[in-house]
């Protein structure tokens, strides 16, 4: 898994600072309250004679043949199996809404973004935050500037924005240029304020919402699972969605199975 910058927007990222829990732990979580453990999953897979295992699925994406043969030794026989696993536990825990095991696991990222996609971002309040302060450092001079398709989609299956129509190609392009001297003038006037001994406090007010800011966002992977609801959702605006969307991939590297589950029940 990298803990590498994922690029969202023009200057964004999000990064991995660390996760805690696995899917495996949500089981053992729920097996504590029976005084049980995580018995393993059982996904289809073929076995050898030598103790050799290929999952199913793996064999499925890297061989045309219909069977597998041995690495340890080609005379060797492989059968294929089906075991009931732990993962029929972990869908009925997910689908009965039995959910605090799933606060058993979590994970920390860093994220850069506009302003006001954190200010969407740090409605969810059962998230914990800490952020860039403007007070003790100057903000850095990053400013988002959407491309001219972006601007140029219309409402789309934003309900809120719906009944606007698409501007034109140039109106797009001039309100970029717009933005850009707003950004430049913005600057210029921060600097100067700074350079004349006004509080950074102060100073910041001449900052628009489309400068970028960093903070860090802490939550149990139950309520990951609930930012991606509301977050991933066409009716989300199209910025925090592209940061939804690197936080699901997150997700989806750390807990596959329980992101698997969420994925067919946002699809159901
Ligand atoms: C498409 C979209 C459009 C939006 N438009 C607007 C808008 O126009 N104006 C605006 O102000 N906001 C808007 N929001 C923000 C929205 O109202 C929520 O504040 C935000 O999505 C966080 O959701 P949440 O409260 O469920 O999350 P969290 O704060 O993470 O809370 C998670 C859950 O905990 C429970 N909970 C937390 N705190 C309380 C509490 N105090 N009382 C009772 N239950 C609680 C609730 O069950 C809640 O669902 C919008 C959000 C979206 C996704
Ligand atoms: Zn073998």
């Amino acid at each position: 898994l990298s803990t590498d910058r994922v690029a969202v927007l023009d200057h964004g990222y999000l990064q991995l600072v660390e996760s805690w829990g696995s899917d495996e732990r949500i089981i053992e979580a729920a097996r504590m309250s029976t005084d049980g453990a995580f018995r393993g999953w059982g996904d289809p897979r073929w076995t050898c004679q030598c103790g050799y295992i290929l999952s199913a699925a793996l064999f499925m994406a890297t061989s045309a043949v219909d069977r597998p043969s041995c690495p340890k030794d080609p005379a060797h026989v492989m059968s294929y199996e089906e075991r009931p696993g732990d993962e029929k536990l972990l869908a009925y825990l997910y689908n009965h809404r039995h959910m605090s095991p799933f606060e058993m696991a979590g994970m920390i990222i860093e994220v850069q973004a506009p302003i006001f996609v954190v200010r969407e971002w740090q409605r969810h309040r059962t998230q914990s935050y800490n952020e860039l302060s403007a007070r003790y450092a100057p903000l850095p001079d990053v400013n988002y500037v959407p491309s001219v398709e972006r601007i140029m989609q219309s409402g789309g299956a934003n309900k809120q924005a719906s009944g606007t129509k698409p501007c034109s190609m140039s109106e797009a392009a001039a309100f970029r240029v717009a933005l850009d001297h707003l950004y430049r003038r913005a600057n210029n006037d921060y600097t100067t304020a700074l350079e004349s001994g006004i509080p950074k406090e102060l100073a910041r007010l001449v900052l628009p919402v489309g400068r970028y800011s960093r903070m860090r966002a802490s939550a149990n992977l139950r309520n990951w699972l609930q930012f991606l609801t509301l977050r991933t959702d066409p009716a989300a605006q199209w910025e925090i969605r592209q940061y939804a969307l690197g936080v699901s991939n997150l997700i989806r590297q750390l807990f596959p199975r329980t992101h698997d589950l969420f994925l067919a029940e946002r699809r159901a």
